[in-house]
């Protein structure tokens, strides 16, 4: 998350641009290459949480190509232009 102009805004971990939503994913993509995690506390004792890498659809598909090569990337909906 990312505040853009006073709203937040979900940005692509990869090329750091804000998601757009698309037509059946409004919340951006977990990349496959998901597997960051941080060093967090719970209840005063050192934790490891697991964070997901939330990406944009073209950064999803560049990180399934990289992530299962040689393998049929799957169909995503396109993305939905904004309309003003
Ligand atoms: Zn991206």
């Amino acid at each position: 998350m990312k505040e853009i102009d006073g709203k937040q805004v979900l940005v692509c971990d990869d090329c750091k641009k804000p998601i757009k939503p698309t037509y059946d994913a409004d919340r951006g993509f977990v990349s496959p290459e998901s597997d960051k995690v941080k060093l967090s506390e719970v209840m005063g004792f050192p934790a490891v949480e697991a964070v997901a890498t939330v990406v944009c659809r073209s950064c999803y598909l560049d990180a399934f190509k990289r992530f299962y090569p040689g393998k049929k990337v799957p169909y995503l909906a396109p993305e939905i232009e904004e309309r003003v």
